[in-house]
């Protein structure tokens, strides 16, 4: 009688088990992300036969979606350039995001990828079996591989100072004509807080900066914008604020303080307050998945010749294997070859050499 009822009870364990898995969408690979180094990797899993799924949080390209309108890539097109598609500009210049971004929906469209836009990976789980349970906001997969390609920007990297939540402060840039007149103060010292000041200034804000270093950093602000910048504070026209941090913003302005003695500070009065201080990496697929977090960028750990994390079968794809970069090292004109190891472990074989962007090695040059 006892055997009797606990075979019955492991058949409805089984039972249950069976019927959780049929519920799940069975796939080979889980692509999670669709920015430019997730469509590269998905058109070459398309051309090698590997079934696949590829789901984004958002729309396709949209870290690039979010960037600031008109920014310019400080990248060469063939350098960001996916797919073996080329990249054209009508001036043989620099990618706009515009550009850029129907660039990339040409790729898709071109390679007829399927994008299952607006689903957010929210866990990821390595069963007994050896197989992943992937949970989105939509449904469940059951996949053999997992590609994280879900980049480093997931939030704005926060101060944690008093007044950072009031509605005249934003940690991105908008349309510029939206400052027109206004006082705006920038808050950082990399190139997207120059560009910022840059293109508020001529858009006719009344511009200043605050920057915790003394000066801007000659090798990696982009060298177009670095003289123009430079000119603009020496002859008043941009102020400037160096060796100071924010600690209090409210409707009139913002409290500087002096990085050197805390206790100096001063008042700028300001209408919009931008604080452009980098982004942060979310963690949580690395934590659920069981990869490993190291360095300072809390980077998932990995085996740069494959791209495999220390999770069997789940990779890294693009930005994703960086964790938050404090200084950008990996970007899209160096994250192509992770495509290729990617495939080739996954597969056996390389991709085909005319779908993955080999410019960087062509050139000769790390990064433009
Ligand atoms: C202003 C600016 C200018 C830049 N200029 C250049 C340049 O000139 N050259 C260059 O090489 N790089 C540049 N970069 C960096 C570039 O944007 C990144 O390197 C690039 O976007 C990384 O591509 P990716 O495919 O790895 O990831 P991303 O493009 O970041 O794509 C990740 C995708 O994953 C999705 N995602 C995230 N979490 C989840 C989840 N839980 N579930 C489902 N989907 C998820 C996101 O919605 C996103 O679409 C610039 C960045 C900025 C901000």
């Amino acid at each position: 009688m006892s055997g009797r009822t606990r075979g019955t009870a492991n058949s409805r364990r089984r039972v249950g088990y069976h019927a959780r898995m049929a519920e799940l969408e069975r796939t080979d690979v889980l692509v999670v992300g669709a920015g430019p180094i997730g469509l590269e990797l998905a058109v070459s899993l398309k051309a090698m036969g590997v079934g696949f799924v590829q789901v984004d949080a958002g729309r396709i390209g949209q870290t690039v979606l979010d960037y600031p309108p008109g920014t310019t890539f400080f990248s060469s097109p063939e350098r960001i350039a996916i797919a073996g598609v080329p990249l054209m500009t009508p001036d043989q210049g620099k990618a706009t995001r515009e550009r850029y971004l129907t660039y990339l929906h040409a790729v898709v469209k071109q390679f007829d990828l399927e994008v299952r836009d607006g689903e957010r990976v929210e866990a990821v789980t390595k069963r007994d079996d050896g197989r992943f349970t992937v949970t989105t906001s939509r449904q469940a997969y059951d996949a053999r591989a997992v590609v994280l390609a879900i980049g480093d920007m997931h939030r704005p990297r926060l101060l944690g100072i008093p007044g950072e939540d009031l509605p005249h402060v934003s940690h991105v840039l908008a349309e510029p004509l939206r400052y027109f007149g206004r006082r705006v103060l920038i808050v950082g010292g990399k190139n997207s807080a120059v560009e910022a000041a840059l293109r508020c200034q001529r858009a006719g804000a009344h511009v200043s900066i605050s920057y915790r270093g003394e000066a801007f950093s000659e090798t990696s602000i982009k060298y177009w914008l670095l003289p123009e910048i430079k000119a603009l504070i020496k002859h008043g026209q941009v102020g400037y604020y160096p060796r100071t941090v924010p600690t209090r913003i409210d409707e009139r302005g913002v409290t500087l303080a002096s990085v050197d003695d805390p206790a100096d500070t001063r008042a700028v009065e300001a209408d919009d307050v931008l604080l452009l201080t980098g982004y942060e990496q979310d963690k949580t697929l690395f934590e659920s998945a069981g990869v490993g977090l190291e360095g300072e960028n809390r980077a998932p750990v990995h085996d740069p010749a494959t791209m495999m994390s220390n999770v069997a079968n789940l990779y890294l794809a693009g930005t994703a294997a960086a964790g938050t970069q404090h200084q950008f090292k990996l970007y899209i004109e160096n994250a192509h070859p992770h495509v290729t190891k990617i495939v080739t472990s996954l597969t056996g074989q390389p991709p085909p050499a005319h779908l993955v962007n080999t410019a960087a090695k062509t050139y000769g040059l790390p990064e433009s």
